[in-house]
């Protein structure tokens, strides 16, 4: 038999509904927030992920899934959604009308990273993006906006790691000073944090070998070498979500490698699966259109690992999946068909019912509706046929009612309608 993809999975009916829920929760707090969702396509050309998360970062040089198609362009499954949603911000010139946009799309990204548990390379993220708004508080909404998500999902647990990356006008001082630090303790980096140190320091700052985040314990801190503006803006961000109620800690190793990221940078971490981690990132990216050929244009974002929260929601939440309302129990075939149309007449009204296919005895039958949890049976059999009437019971308290057969449909949609 035909096994699925080592690192892909199937997300089975079992597991839907707390999927479903997660979506659910997130679309209703996004629209509360003004965002509007967006999809985009799961394939792109491959140099709009090299030019839009980086050449020297490590989902661009190991984790990409790239192909030649039968033309000879060289595509890509997307590993992100950022990029994509960038670049359909731009070619369709979103920006046009306002530029003020607020976007969010939900779906499966794609990465070759080692296989192991919890980690797939067909994986889902939550994405949100706000085009347009330079200020601070877009960033405290958005940061406020993923609080109140986890906590509408009750991961209660939830702490907001934060950091300011300054801007290009405050940052090459902060490099210069990292550097000078970097160069005393090379001989105790990673070979990976030895390449990059020259091109990317601030990349050996997340590095997550132990004799590397031991080398930089002592390294600076960039809000320390922040320009005044840079100052400012990050100091509103942290009075605002102190305003709001959201709890955050500064976090000096939270960076990220790429010139186009500037001031606010955010993860999310919660203890609820073990040790910290991080169920979702993000940050300003101002000189991202730009760098994808746009117009300037001040942006921030951030994606939920949503295969994570519905492992941490799993062993919490039990999401239970819809129960029929009613199972109609048909005795013979005469009974089956006018079963089959009173289902679909219910069906139709949205109420779920579902009735045995096959020439079952009663028992099975009962056995059936009490494994689905259906909150009311109706027997019908030949009997019932002839009388034009029969019991409905239900079977939770195990009343029974006589309801005439006579537009039964009918008025099993009065009885049933929730
Ligand atoms: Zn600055
Ligand atoms: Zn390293």
């Amino acid at each position: 038999m035909i096994q699925l993809i080592r690192g892909f999975k199937d997300i089975l009916p079992a597991e839907v509904a707390l999927w479903q829920h997660i979506e659910r929760t997130a679309v209703a707090l996004f629209a509360a927030f003004g965002f509007d969702e967006i999809r985009v396509p799961i394939m792109e050309k491959t140099e709009l992920f090299a030019r839009g998360i980086g050449e020297d970062t490590d989902i661009v040089e190991k984790e990409m899934y790239t192909l030649e198609d039968r033309g000879g362009e060289r595509l890509t499954l997307r590993p992100e959604a950022t990029a994509s949603i960038v670049r359909a911000y731009i070619q369709h010139k979103l920006y046009a009308d306002d530029p003020l946009r607020k976007l969010y799309t939900i779906g499966p990204m794609f990465r070759r990273e080692r296989p192991q548990k919890g980690r797939y390379r067909q994986f889902y993220q939550i994405d949100v993006e706000a085009f347009g708004m330079a200020g601070p508080y877009i960033d405290a909404q958005m940061i406020h906006m993923l609080h109140l998500f986890f906590q509408r999902l009750g991961v209660s647990r939830s702490l907001a790691h934060l950091n300011s990356l300054g801007c290009p006008v405050c940052r090459p001082r902060f490099r210069e000073a990292l550097s000078g630090l970097l160069a005393q303790v090379e001989e105790k980096l990673c070979a990976d944090c030895r390449r990059r140190q020259a091109r990317n320091p601030l990349r050996v700052l997340d590095c997550k070998v132990p004799t590397c985040r031991e080398a930089v314990a002592d390294a600076p801190a960039i809000v320390d070498y922040l320009c005044d503006d840079c100052r400012q803006h990050f100091n509103s961000v942290t009075e605002s979500l102190a305003r709001l109620g959201v709890p955050f800690e500064l976090n000096k190793r939270l960076v990220r490698g790429l010139d186009y990221y500037t001031r606010t940078t955010f993860e999310i971490q919660t203890d609820l699966l073990g040790a910290q981690s991080a169920v979702a990132g993000g940050g300003r990216y101002d000189g991202l259109v730009e760098t994808l050929g746009g117009p300037a244009t001040p942006a921030i974002g951030f994606a939920v690992g949503f295969d994570r929260l519905v492992e941490i929601l799993g062993q919490r939440l039990k999401v239970e999946a819809p129960k029929p309302a009613l199972f109609i129990a048909a005795l013979g075939e005469k009974a089956r068909r006018e079963a089959f149309y009173w289902c679909a007449a219910l069906a139709a009204a949205g109420i779920y019912v579902e009735m045995e296919h096959g020439d079952k005895s009663l028992k099975a039958q009962m056995k059936r509706a009490d494994r689905l949890g259906a909150a009311r049976v109706l027997i019908v059999g030949e009997a019932e046929l002839a009388s034009g009437k029969a019991n409905l019971r239900d079977m939770a308290t195990k009343a029974q009612s006589e309801i005439a057969l006579d537009g039964v449909a009918e008025k099993l949609e009065q009885t049933l309608k929730p």
